[in-house]
């Protein structure tokens, strides 16, 4: 699910349940929003244009849900790329040729 625009507004509302539950176990958190989530569920409803930004907390992949009820238009989309891979320390390699010899110089 790359990028969606929604035919009725409670398509978006479903997603933003479904993203609400995402924030709540911690799979995405909300970088930048012009209200929070929660708003999107009150009778009244938070501005003309609504964005919530997220940032999925397992591979770094930005998305955004947007709505711009003045034009009559939401969606929902990837708007940054997976954060790269972090680059694993180096390996302490004079402890591991110790540990790897010492077994046989001691059966000798
Ligand atoms: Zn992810």
């Amino acid at each position: 699910m790359e990028s969606l625009s929604f035919e009725e507004p409670r398509e978006y509302l479903e997603l933003a349940r479904r993203l609400l539950n995402s924030v709540n176990d911690g799979a995405f958190t909300v970088t930048e929003s012009t209200c929070s989530l929660q708003d999107l569920f009150n009778p009244e409803w938070p501005g003309e244009e609504v964005e919530h930004n997220f940032q999925c907390t397992s591979c770094g992949r930005t998305y955004q849900l947007f709505a711009d009820t003045y034009h009559g238009r939401a969606g929902w989309g990837l708007t940054g790329p997976p954060r790269p891979v972090p680059e694993l320390p180096p390996e302490p390699k004079s402890e591991v040729g110790i540990w790897m010899t010492a077994p046989s110089s001691s059966a000798q």
